[in-house]
């Protein structure tokens, strides 16, 4: 029997339009998906109404985001809905990767023993929304107006105007603050007169989930040219519930109005899962349309209103950073416009929010970008050389690195107007670094019990202390009751690792953290501490006796002058990682540029450059390996259960 998730049903929200004169609104939020009901959740835990406006009359149905990364899980336990979204989801921590009929590639996402979850996890899109749904039907401070459609914009210095659809007619609101996030063809964005910009990739994939009672395990497994479908690109994973997504490539030859028919991708599915040698019946649950895009908005903050998800920015989605994204989104702006809001800083706090967001997108298309080159290559040369990295791999595992999908990670802020200098050569995690979290244990009376770093600090800052003296002790708890009024309400909790608390104001407000390794993890030295902002990145790190300036710096939407954070790479690499990747995407780019009648010619020109810089035992290897690229293992369809 289906499974297949059909959301509830909501009626049409009835609501008056604002008196002329009564007080505006402080925050509406346009779009209720992921990222607008997320940013209604972190500012009504601040003690902020929202009005949620929400065209539609339920969630979305059907195949879109299926994973889900450590960090959104994180972010979903401070927003109040991690643990109901944890009991439905598929956890899972690696995949494979097939050229034709060979396993050209086996990753694993790190999975380590001071890990509170699991690296990613597969749930759909429509279940993980409405169990946020369920969270903000329950708080009092969020009002959501179902079938209520955004229509028009008028702005003001001090306010926005809106004009609503809904199934009663037009209705106005006015508000301080306007928090765009009605998805990628976001209406906010026309009213506002603004543009997308960037890259949209050449590759169309079909997308649909079956209902199939597979026991093959939760993993992600790609064939590249498979036998079941020559040249094409195949993708699954499980979801709960025995719902597998399935998505494919099409070739830029067939038509996708034919190919997107039922009758079509049935016959597609079938023929693949015949070559996995299926004997179980399945059933089409849904189907889609899907093709890349790397486009961003130059600017996230526009006076009053605030673009967060996929109203700002669009990712390829093989690196599965739409969703993952927009939660980072709704985190930061949840704690930066809170601050405004309730005229604790700056609006340049706001500017912040732009340039740490952008820079966010940049790095995560820098990643998701080179996955979507191996996913989809949209030219002759990413096409030719992708081909050539496949069938290298099969024998030569270094090269199956190449078409390592990179899954989402958390980014950084290193370039954030807030994040402090820090002194050169400086190691470990660094400021606008993300502060993963780990098991601890809290230190108590009659000895200590088990907790993580993120249910310590809980959804607000933290300041943490490393070796602290009883006065260093007593210095750190002053300084985050400093921070704690000049925030207020936002929470501030103040931490010591490995200290003498007993200075610290008799303590019922310093934790203590019996945890020996996360200095080393963390590489921070006695005598140090480290403010962690509420969406889980380091604001500074500096002596305890510094910690003074923090509120200020904050207020102001600034940080000190300093040395700044070095840059840090979008990806960590080996050199010889590096190297490979240089020569992939360089060989690529020469070869799209070369006239085609001459493509042959250059690469023996270029082959001859460099064989002759090589050794003659070398360049006797490398013929032989670009010449047999044979499969040497056993033939291996699909991982076994
Ligand atoms: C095939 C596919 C696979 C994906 N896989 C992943 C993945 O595995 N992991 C991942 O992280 N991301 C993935 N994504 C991306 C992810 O789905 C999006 O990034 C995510 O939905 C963005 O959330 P959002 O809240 O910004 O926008 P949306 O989810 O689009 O929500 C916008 C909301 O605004 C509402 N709205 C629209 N217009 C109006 C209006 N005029 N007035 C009022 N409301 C309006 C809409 O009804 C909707 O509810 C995938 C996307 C696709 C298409």
């Amino acid at each position: 029997m289906s499974t297949y998730y059909q959301p509830r049903k909501y009626p049409a929200s009835d609501f008056a339009s604002m008196q002329p004169g009564a007080e505006a609104l402080p925050v509406v939020v346009v779009g209720a998906g992921p990222v607008g009901m997320a940013v209604a959740l972190g500012l009504a835990q601040r003690g902020i109404p929202v009005t949620i406006l929400e065209a539609a009359d339920q969630v979305s149905f059907g195949s879109r985001a299926i994973c889900i990364s450590r960090h959104s899980l994180e972010a979903a336990a401070r927003l109040g809905f991690g643990a109901e979204l944890e009991k439905i989801v598929l956890p899972w921590v690696g995949g494979r990767s097939f050229y034709r009929d060979q396993q050209v590639l086996h990753f694993r996402m790190p999975q380590r023993e001071f890990d509170v979850r699991p690296p990613m996890i597969n749930v759909s899109q429509s279940e993980y929304e409405q169990i946020v749904v369920d969270t903000i039907e329950q708080n009092p401070l969020i009002t959501l107006h179902w079938q209520a459609s955004i229509a028009g914009i008028l702005r003001d210095d001090d306010q926005v105007t809106l004009e609503v659809d809904t199934a009663f007619g037009k209705r106005h609101l006015r508000a301080a603050w306007v928090v765009a996030a009605d998805g990628g063809r976001s209406r906010m964005r026309e009213l506002a007169g603004l543009r997308l910009e960037g890259t949209n990739y050449e590759g169309r994939y079909v997308i649909a989930d079956i209902h199939w009672e597979s026991e093959l395990p939760a993993e992600r497994m790609v064939w590249f040219d498979p036998p079941s479908n020559p040249g094409s690109t195949i993708i699954m994973h499980k979801q709960p519930k025995n719902i597998w997504r399935i998505d494919y490539q099409l070739d830029p030859s067939e038509d996708a109005e034919i190919e997107t028919r039922e009758d079509a991708i049935r016959a597609r599915i079938t023929k693949h899962l015949d070559w996995l040698q299926n004997d179980l019946p399945w059933t089409l649950e849904w189907h889609g349309f899907y093709s890349a895009r790397a486009l961003a908005l130059r600017e996230f903050t526009h006076d009053r209103i605030l673009f967060a998800g996929d109203a700002a920015h669009l990712v390829p989605i093989f690196g599965v950073r739409g969703l993952n994204s927009g939660m980072e989104d709704a985190e930061t702006l949840a704690w930066q416009l809170a601050a405004v809001v309730h005229g604790n800083a700056d609006r340049a706090l706001l500017q912040a929010y732009s340039i740490e967001r952008h820079d966010a997108w940049e790095q995560n298309v820098a990643n998701a970008g080179k996955s979507t080159l191996i996913m989809s290559p949209g030219t002759h040369g990413y096409r030719t050389t992708r081909d050539a990295v496949l069938a290298l791999a099969v024998n030569r595992p270094e090269f199956g690195e190449l078409i390592n999908p990179r899954q989402s990670s958390a980014t950084h802020a290193r370039l954030s107007p807030l994040t402090w200098p820090v002194a050169e050569g400086l190691a470990g995690v660094l400021p606008g670094d993300p502060v993963e979290d780990r098991r601890v244990r809290v230190a108590a009376a009659g000895g200590s019990t088990e907790s993580s770093l993120n249910a310590v600090r809980s959804n607000g800052f933290a300041v943490v202390g490393f070796g602290l003296d009883a006065a260093g002790s007593a210095a750190l708890s002053a300084a985050a009751a400093d921070l704690a009024a000049a925030l207020a309400p936002e929470s501030v909790r103040a931490v010591v690792v490995g200290a003498d608390s007993s200075g610290a104001d008799g303590s019922d407000d310093v934790t203590v953290l019996d945890a020996p390794d996360l200095a080393e993890a963390l590489g921070a030295t006695p005598g140090e501490a480290f403010v962690i902002r509420p969406d889980g990145l380091l604001l500074c790190r500096v002596p305890v006796g510094a910690l003074s300036g923090v509120a200020a710096a904050l207020r102001a939407g600034t940080a000190p002058e300093g040395p700044a954070v070095p840059a840090r790479p979008a990806q960590i690499l080996t050199e010889d990682e590096q190297r490979r990747e240089n020569v992939w995407l360089g060989l690529s780019d020469a070869l799209d540029q070369v006239d085609p009648s001459d493509r042959e010619g250059f690469l023996v020109r270029l082959a001859l450059q460099l064989g002759s810089q090589a050794g003659h035992r070398e360049f006797e290897e490398a013929i032989a390996a670009a010449t047999d690229t044979s499969p040497v293992s056993t033939r291996e369809l699909a991982p076994q259960a």
